[in-house]
């Protein structure tokens, strides 16, 4: 089957409100999001960014009700974008003004592609209206630089004493440590964060630094937490 390829740039939407989306707010009283320090990150450019849904007007014949991306995933309200995964790289993560970080899992037809020079950050919502309102913007994005490159392994907790146990380990540490459950990102110095994840499955863990040290004291106290 073909990729899900999204035309929703193809016809510029009018008038472009500027709204400001931030998905993540909607889940703010669950769990603790990690806020996005743009300072920390490298820009790597202004992107025309429009947004698309699943619909016949915004995907034409892939139009489905469970839209699956390019890259074979399920487009995801909050984590999916479409755009040039030949330079930024199918699967990375990339961090839009306003927006946050969004994963590059879906393509651009090739058109859209050359019109904006590969430019073009098509946003994926579940909703048609709410693609609408996203109008059409000029945005900076950002990726992850060297220093705030992020080391991770993938841990299992199995259950709360194991969680409560982690977290004490976790806030052993005074750099940024995050616990990662698909788009779900939990600070994991917070026991009421990662006691609300689903602990029978396998997380990623990451720990922000690049200090030699610190990331092999990071590899020795969560190694016995790494799965099989
Ligand atoms: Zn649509």
């Amino acid at each position: 089957m073909q990729g899900f390829v999204s035309y929703a740039a193809e016809e510029p939407i009018e008038p472009p409100k500027v709204v400001v989306v931030q998905t993540r707010e909607e889940h703010e009283d669950s769990f603790d999001y990690i806020e996005v320090d743009y300072s920390q990150l490298d820009e790597i450019g202004t992107y025309t960014v429009t947004a698309y849904c699943g619909c016949e007007i915004c995907c034409g014949k892939w139009a489905s009700d469970n839209p699956i991306t390019y890259t074979g995933t399920n487009a995801t309200e909050g984590r999916t974008i479409a755009s040039d995964g030949n330079s930024l790289g199918y699967g990375s993560a990339v961090y839009i003004e306003g927006l946050g970080e969004r994963i590059v899992e879906d393509k651009p037809a090739d058109k859209i592609l050359r019109k904006y020079d590969g430019k073009i950050i098509d946003v994926y919502f579940d909703s048609h209206q709410d693609a609408l309102n996203f109008g059409k913007q000029k945005l900076k994005v950002y990726r992850e630089n060297e220093y705030t490159m992020t080391n991770k392994i993938v841990i299992m907790l199995s259950n709360s004493d194991k969680a409560i146990e982690f977290v004490q380990k976790a806030n052993e540490f005074s750099e940024d440590l995050d616990l990662v459950d698909g788009r779900i990102e939990i600070d994991a110095k917070s026991t009421m964060g990662v006691c609300s994840l689903d602990l029978t499955k396998p997380l990623e863990l990451r720990i922000h630094s690049d200090n030699e040290e610190t990331i092999k004291q990071f590899n020795e106290t969560f190694s016995q937490y790494m799965e099989g």
